[in-house]
């Protein structure tokens, strides 16, 4: 997935998480903690390519991350998702982090893992267990617009519910007609 993709599910995810309440925290976390953490996790996954974007930024940490797991290794697997939240309990525990941001950097970081399974690709999910599952609903190399639509779509059904929710099966019922 593009990292414009991975942008447009993160933020939809935040929503998701917010608007139906997932837990005590997401009832009360402010926008402006939950947004950003999700845009400042969602493309860390993808650390393990030197040409993402991150990897360009960092390349000294993607470099050896790329050459040791590969690109959807094992960044993009639950292990590395535990890992990121004991962090908090482990490196950073000195460091006050409000719960919501905490979560959200938990919540963007799960969002490239779930969008990544929509790709043909898929992740290795329970890495070490190399193999990739996949739901590959996102075929950018068949259709290029497919990903834009398939991202708005979720988007518009978090923002829109319940008003619209009827209308919004129907499309996206539609949609998935068109893809497979
Ligand atoms: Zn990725």
């Amino acid at each position: 997935m593009t990292k414009n993709g991975h942008i447009i599910f993160a933020v939809t995810t935040a929503i998701f998480a917010k608007r139906f309440e997932l837990n005590s925290v997401m009832i009360q976390a402010d926008w402006w903690h939950l947004i950003p953490a999700v845009l400042i996790s969602c493309l860390i996954p993808d650390i393990d390519h030197p040409n993402s974007l991150i990897g360009q930024k960092l390349r000294w940490i993607a470099q050896p991350i790329s050459l040791t797991f590969g690109h959807r290794g094992f960044t993009h697997s639950l292990l590395a998702l535990i890992i990121l939240w004991l962090s908090k309990f482990t490196f950073f525990k000195n460091l006050v982090i409000p719960d919501d941001i905490f979560q959200g950097i938990i919540l963007g970081y799960f969002s490239h893992i779930i969008a990544d399974i929509l790709t043909p690709a898929g992740v290795p999910l329970f890495w070490p267990y190399r193999k990739r599952f996949r739901f590959p609903i996102i075929n950018n190399n068949k259709n290029k617009k497919i990903e834009k639509r398939v991202c708005f779509s979720l988007f518009g059904c978090v923002i829109l519910f319940p008003m619209y929710f009827p209308l919004l099966v129907k499309y996206i019922a539609l949609l998935y007609i068109k893809i497979i």
